[in-house]
């Protein structure tokens, strides 16, 4: 059977998942970091549909901790699911909800469009400055919490290297009793 958590490390644009998980700016109109590369690997598709989105239903910006879905062009996941991490450092005590909600409505989403399985990034570990060790046990947590209510989905966490993957793994260790 397969484990509802999978830690890995590479580059998400090559999951083959249902739902890979961008970390995207309110804009939705790509950036850098992982948002570049998922613009790059999946093509313009991705771009028009966000534009639309954006018209449609959020001229102002995605909200931080909202996400919404796209197909994913020409990678080999059916979906991106586009959430928009917290800045660190300028939501004060609002950071940490607003990212387990990142991965929460990421979920949701997933779910919505019939995912069993959905691979996210570090969400705000890079650009948007939030230190991995509070990252992960955030991150960790929210994914925990969702699947302990019953929801059938395999999650893989996606590290760009080693390093940020063992930095994640033992953030955790305390709480894999969850
Ligand atoms: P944010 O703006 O939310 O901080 P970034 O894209 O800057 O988003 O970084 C989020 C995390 O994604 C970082 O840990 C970064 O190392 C990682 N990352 C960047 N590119 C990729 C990729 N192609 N696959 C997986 N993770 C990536």
């Amino acid at each position: 059977m397969k484990k509802a958590i999978e830690i890995k490390t590479g580059d998400i644009t090559g999951e083959k998942v249902c739902a890979i998980v961008n970390a995207a700016n309110s804009s939705l109109m790509g950036g850098g970091g992982v948002d570049g590369a998922i613009h790059r690997a999946g093509g313009h598709a991705i771009l028009e549909e966000c534009r639309e989105i954006r018209e449609r239903r959020y001229p102002d910006g995605l909200p931080t901790g909202e996400a919404v879905a796209t197909t994913a062009g020409a990678m080999d996941a059916s979906y991106v699911i586009h959430t928009v991490g917290p800045v660190y450092g300028s939501c004060g005590n609002a950071c940490e909800s607003l990212l387990a909600s990142c991965y929460r409505n990421s979920l949701n989403v997933a779910l919505e469009l019939g995912c069993k399985d959905i691979a996210f990034p570090a969400i705000s570990t890079g650009i948007y400055g939030y230190p991995k060790e509070e990252a992960a046990c955030i991150a960790y947590r929210s994914v925990k919490q969702f699947l302990n209510q019953g929801h059938e989905i395999t999650v893989y966490f996606v590290f760009h290297n080693d390093q940020d993957r063992t930095v994640f793994e033992e953030s955790i260790r305390g709480l894999q009793g969850l």
